[in-house]
């Protein structure tokens, strides 16, 4: 430790920031040992954003969404001219990682299709569409059980000119979709196993690949759909799914000549812990290569290949900062205190509670001070409220009296909001937007009474 207080220490380093393969090229130090991303020639200090707007606070960014997405699909495509590939690359977003408005957006200026796995989230294309936010290119992929009430929307939205393709996912969708006038896709559940946060044992999404390849011929059949779970730990898990589905591709084809998509799905994973990791550029270069060899020598039409990663794309894109209310010492542990924020992990972070989330959590102020060995606790009640990272420690700094302490917790964009709760009805954090050199608050901070209303206490109603 005593390193780390020599003057001159690389703080930026310290902290893992400004490094492209962790997701942080956009973050530093700034010389007053706050925490700042720059945009272009726009530097933001976060530690004035949360002093501004209070915390709990969370920031999204929607210039690393389109950075994010426009180098993946420049990747895919620039692999496909290079190893000469004939078919086409579609990215398709998928809805449920974060579905708020200030995500979608950029995303489809960007170029992304979509994904949605829920009537209510097709209701939010609807609407979109209606609005005219929407070119009649962008395709939209519908994963999910199929209520009646989904495939009646699905149905309206193609009858009003929408590129919109079911993806069967059970056998009882098969007799209805069939008769569906547009293309469709099926959903097969590849019997492999992957390194992934995914209960492969009792998989129920899709089809066996023995009902998949027992499916009468389908004229409008067109896309092979694949899904093999969240945060996929190595590269060689994405191959193996690959040259699995591209298998069982090849088979179905020939029972449904109008095949000519390969979905591989989401999965990609994210160094949340900034140690090293598989990257985009590299993954994308071997699976054009796999694909094309495989169909070479099958003698097949390169497939058009549709990628579904949303962690990928949408984590980096947003931070969350608390603030530290104070400290309690922790008699023998492998942190010396507890910092109790004034937020939760059960409410805004869940899978932190949920699947044992790993957060990479950095001062937003004091990044130059002497640290400590701490564990982070919630303002919930509860004593599953917290973050241990794992029951090791956060380096975080020491308290200092008259001043506040804010941490920054780094990837928060995927899947957290939507997971949300409102435990001890504490309040949601502000979200604001920050780009192009101006600050937008999205959604205000919650109060006691608009979150009473979420409980039925409407005024006048507690006599
Ligand atoms: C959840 C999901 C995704 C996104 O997965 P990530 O791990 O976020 O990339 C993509 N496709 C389908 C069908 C999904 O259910």
């Amino acid at each position: 430790m005593k390193k780390l207080k020599k003057q001159g220490k690389n703080w930026r380093k310290f902290w893992k920031l400004g490094v492209d393969e962790l997701n942080t090229q956009f973050f530093n130090v700034s010389k007053d040992a706050e925490l700042t991303v720059t945009e272009g020639h726009h530097i933001y200090n976060l530690h004035d954003l949360a002093l501004k707007y209070g915390t709990p606070l969370q920031l999204i960014f929607p210039f690393i969404l389109e950075d994010r997405l426009k180098d993946l699909i420049g990747y895919f495509q620039a692999y496909m001219k290079i190893y000469g590939y004939k078919g086409k690359f579609f990215y398709h977003y998928p809805m449920k990682v974060n579905q708020n408005k200030e995500f979608i957006l950029p995303l489809l200026s960007e170029g992304a299709n979509l994904e949605v796995t829920s009537a209510n989230e097709l209701w939010l294309v609807k609407k979109l569409w209606e609005g005219e936010k929407f070119n009649s290119k962008i395709r939209v992929l519908c994963n999910g059980p199929k209520t009646d009430s989904y495939i009646d929307l699905i149905e309206e939205l193609r009858s009003k000119g929408m590129n919109i393709v079911p993806i069967i996912e059970g056998m009882d969708e098969v007799e209805r979709l069939s008769k569906y006038k547009g293309d469709i896709g099926v959903r097969v559940d590849l019997s492999i196993k992957t390194d992934s946060h995914w209960d492969k044992k009792f998989d129920r999404f899709g089809l066996s690949e023995k009902d998949a390849l027992g499916l009468n011929k389908m004229k409008n059949l067109k896309i092979m759909h694949y899904h093999m779970g969240s945060q996929i730990k190595t590269q060689k898990s994405i191959f193996e799914g690959v040259k699995y589905g591209f298998d069982i591709y090849t088979q179905l084809q020939k029972i449904h000549p109008s095949l000519d998509t390969l979905d591989i799905g989401g999965g990609f994973g994210i160094p949340y812990e900034k140690k090293k990791f598989y990257t985009a550029k590299g993954v994308s270069s071997k699976i054009i290569k796999i694909l094309k060899n495989l169909s070479d020598r099958a003698g097949i039409k390169h497939p058009n290949l549709v990628v579904e990663w949303g962690q990928y794309i949408v984590a980096p894109a947003q931070v969350t900062i608390y603030k530290v209310l104070y400290e309690k010492i922790i008699p023998k542990a492998n942190a010396k205190a507890w910092y109790v924020i004034d937020g939760s992990f059960m409410n805004d972070l869940k899978d932190t509670w949920a699947i044992h989330q790993r957060w990479h959590i950095i001062p937003a102020n004091n990044m130059h001070g002497s640290l400590k060995t701490t564990w982070l606790a919630g303002s919930t009640c509860d004593s599953d409220d917290k973050y241990t990272a794992g029951g090791n420690y956060i380096l975080l700094p020491k308290i200092h009296e008259n001043q506040d302490q804010f941490v920054a917790v780094l990837d928060t964009g995927a899947y957290q909001d939507a997971l949300a709760s409102h435990h001890c009805l504490l309040s949601a954090p502000m979200k604001i937007v920050v780009a192009d050199g101006t600050i937008k608050i999205a959604r205000k901070r919650e109060t006691a009474d608009s979150i009473g209303r979420l409980f039925g206490w409407t005024n006048g109603d507690h006599k």
